[in-house]
């Protein structure tokens, strides 16, 4: 009978928020935030990007000011720091959330959440781990790292959660911008090392799309080594569970070096890290049992 009937569907608190910015990020993170139901107003510094999002029901500010008085909870996803601070500055933050979600350096969200907390807010800052499609897909894995209050945090991570996973560092405000960057950095020397892998076979009789499952599955065998690193940093032992030691390493640069140069490919992607390998190796022989993780020690000035 139907008022017997339990009523199984989970029902998240609906919580008024502010979005300052609507590029490609800001705008799916509205979208997200208007489908989980939590009612959200708007403002961006070029009004006809809010048209699309007011046809779906947020309220449009006209000013930053009006914006941001409207909700408690302020997300700011802006270009850079410097639009950040153009955008907020003189705008009363007393007693507002802030969640300042653009991509900074860690230096920079430090002295923004110094900025922010002076004016009365508290502050938790975001490193966006997705692109724009990704947001609002649960299953295609988009993640944010947070530091900064973590009262904030608890306190909004439900409607935080809607666009994508979350993630808290720390109360550090500057280490969702570390965990961003680490991870991305990590990202270019992959994309780094793939486009001289393809520069390599370009003028020969293998296709990319021939190339490209191969490598796919070698890099990803590969990732075993970032556990392997983690674990020898932290032992402070590089020779723990080697298995292809430095001095055979270096003893095969020639090789890499060599076979570019018979493909008339520049090997200035790979030359650097090269030169790092050789450099720890000739600090002390002894490095040679040692694994790549040497040259970390290197890079730390
Ligand atoms: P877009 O270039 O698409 O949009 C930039 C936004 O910033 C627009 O709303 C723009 O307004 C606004 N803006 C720029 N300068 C100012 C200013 N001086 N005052 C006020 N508003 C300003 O960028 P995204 O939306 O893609 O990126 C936003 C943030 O998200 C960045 O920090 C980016 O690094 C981060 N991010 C983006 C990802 C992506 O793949 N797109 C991935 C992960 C993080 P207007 O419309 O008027 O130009």
């Amino acid at each position: 009978m139907a008022e017997n009937t339990v009523d199984t569907v989970s029902t998240t608190p609906a919580t008024p928020l502010t979005l300052l910015g609507l590029g490609a990020m800001g705008a799916a993170l509205a979208e997200a935030w208007l489908t989980a139901g939590h009612p959200l107003t708007v403002w961006n510094r070029t009004a006809a990007r809010a048209e699309p999002l007011a046809a779906r029901g947020a309220a449009v500010a006209a000013t930053v000011a009006e914006a941001v008085a409207a909700n408690r909870l302020l997300v700011v996803c802006l270009l850079d720091d410097a639009s950040v601070a153009e955008a907020l500055d003189g705008v009363d933050l007393t007693g507002k959330d802030v969640v300042n979600l653009v991509t900074s350096t860690p230096g920079q969200a430090r002295a923004r959440a110094a900025w922010v907390t002076g004016r009365g807010a508290r502050y938790l800052d975001g490193g966006i781990m997705a692109v724009p499609p990704m947001i609002g897909v649960p299953a295609a894995g988009p993640y944010v790292f947070y530091s900064g209050s973590r009262e904030l945090f608890e306190e909004h991570r439900t409607v935080l959660a809607a666009p994508a996973d979350t993630r808290y560092v720390g109360a550090d405000a500057g280490f969702a911008a570390l965990h961003d960057v680490a991870l991305l950095s990590a990202m270019y020397g992959m994309f780094a090392g793939v486009a001289h892998a393809y520069a390599l076979i370009r003028d020969e009789d293998v296709a990319p799309s021939a190339l490209a499952p191969l490598l796919g599955s070698w890099l990803t065998a590969m990732t075993g080594s970032v556990a392997a690193t983690a674990a020898q940093l932290e032992a402070g032992d590089y020779t723990l569970g080697v298995v292809s030691d430095l001095a055979m390493q270096v003893a095969g640069t020639p090789t890499f070096l060599r076979t570019a140069e018979e493909q008339g490919v520049s090997p200035e992607l790979l030359t650097p890290y090269f030169a790092l390998m050789r450099r720890r190796l000739e600090a002390d022989r002894a490095n040679g049992a040692e694994d790549l993780t040497g040259v970390i020690d290197l890079l730390r000035r």
